[in-house]
């Protein structure tokens, strides 16, 4: 018996096992610095350098384009803030991007416009979608840069990426998307879906926490946003981790070589949850689109409960999951995401969020369905809902 259900891969997943075995002689037999000439450098660079080619590879894109962070945040930040320089000194001070981005894109967004840009934020419609179209209305001669992600962490909806990227390329607007939820989990090539910068993070495709990269297309320079050595030709200063980027390398290949496979499995184990969650309440409404969805992710609104109550009983029931609210500052304020999708407040305070992996089983999701039903009555009883 495992001591928990793990439903919550959006947040975080298990490094597997082979990533595991192949990050281990970094530690403590393979433990040069890459920035060393001698042969344990030499070795702990080449390493490094595989792991690289391995994430080119993963999105078609070349190992000159890739540039190792500290996760997917510090690459969401070079994508936006790093190019804040570049931007300026074309006058395109105008950058784009949607309401239902990770704050790890809002904010420094926020940034830019305290630091004088004009920041459009769009909306997006009832399933999470950003249209194409809307990008194009909010076009304008001194747009440089739109980001707009590629699958939604928490109501899972998978943006329409690769058309906006055409969008952009053809108005000469530089197009970045957060792919930290859909990298391994949708088809990417950054060639054909026409986009300048990518963020990835290890901890979300199966790789250690504490790394990422960013692809920034040939000719595409972001600012540094570190000042000190010269690693990442110059981007990110900072001896690097050698063995979190051999498991980030060998997660990224992984990913993409089990990509079809696994997102169908997954996708089974999700469908069974939404149908079960649904015929066992069947006032709970799925949060996000339909068909343009991770695999892994099923968000219910839930009428009649508090999200943070129900996400305590399932945790005490050994069920891991997250809810779409977070008690921040002593209140519970429900997130941007399901605010934006037009959910009423006491709807995106009764969401919850379960994230699925290929580990699952289909008797665990036959008790997250039995656990929820109970708690969630539980719950409704304790309030006097009907
Ligand atoms: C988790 C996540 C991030 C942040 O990545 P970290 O590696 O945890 O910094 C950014 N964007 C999205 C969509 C995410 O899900």
């Amino acid at each position: 018996m495992k001591p928990f259900i793990y439903a919550d891969h959006a947040a975080t997943t298990a490094v597997k096992p082979q990533v595991f075995e192949a990050m281990l002689p970094y530690f403590s037999k393979q433990y040069g610095n890459p920035s060393s000439i001698h042969a344990a450098g030499r070795a702990a660079k080449r390493a490094m350098e595989t792991a690289r080619e391995q994430c080119a590879n993963a999105l078609s894109a070349t190992v000159r384009e890739i540039y190792f962070t500290g996760g997917g945040t510090e690459a969401d930040n070079l994508a936006i803030l790093g190019m804040e320089q570049t931007l300026r000194a074309k006058s395109k001070t105008h950058v784009i991007t949607s309401a239902i981005e990770h704050h790890a894109v809002l904010h420094p967004m926020e940034e830019l416009r305290r630091r004088g840009f004009s920041v459009t934020v769009l909306p997006v419609d009832e399933n999470g979608c950003c249209a194409p179209e809307t990008v194009a209305r909010a076009l304008r001669p001194e747009t440089g840069l739109v980001s707009i992600m590629a699958a939604n962490n928490e109501i899972g909806t998978i943006e329409p990426f690769a058309a906006i990227g055409a969008l952009c390329r053809e108005h000469g607007v530089l197009f970045h998307t957060d792919a930290v939820q859909a990298f391994g989990q949708v088809p990417i090539d950054v060639q054909k879906d026409c986009i300048d910068l990518l963020s990835v993070s290890g901890h979300k495709l199966g790789g250690p926490k504490g790394v990422g990269f960013l692809y920034a297309r040939e000719g595409i320079r972001p600012t540094p946003l570190l000042l000190g050595g010269g690693q990442e030709r110059n981007l990110r200063p900072g001896t690097e981790a050698v063995a979190s980027l051999v498991g980030l390398g060998a997660a990224a290949k992984l990913a993409v070589e089990t990509l079809s496979t696994r997102t169908e499995t997954v996708a089974r184990l999700r469908d069974r949850l939404i149908a079960g969650a649904r015929q066992a309440l069947p006032d709970v409404r799925l949060n996000g689109s339909a068909d343009h969805r991770l695999c892994g992710n099923a968000n219910f609104a839930i009428p009649g409960v508090q999200g943070e109550s129900l996400l305590l009983l399932l945790d005490l029931q050994g069920i891991c999951a997250s809810a779409g609210s977070a008690c921040t500052t002593g209140q519970v304020e429900a997130s941007h995401v399901l605010r934006a999708i037009g959910l009423s407040e006491p709807l995106a305070q009764g969401s919850i969020r379960f994230s699925l992996g290929e580990d699952n089983t289909e008797e665990e999701v036959d008790t997250i369905v039995r656990v929820l039903t109970e708690q969630v009555q539980k719950l409704r009883a304790m309030c006097g809902y009907v």
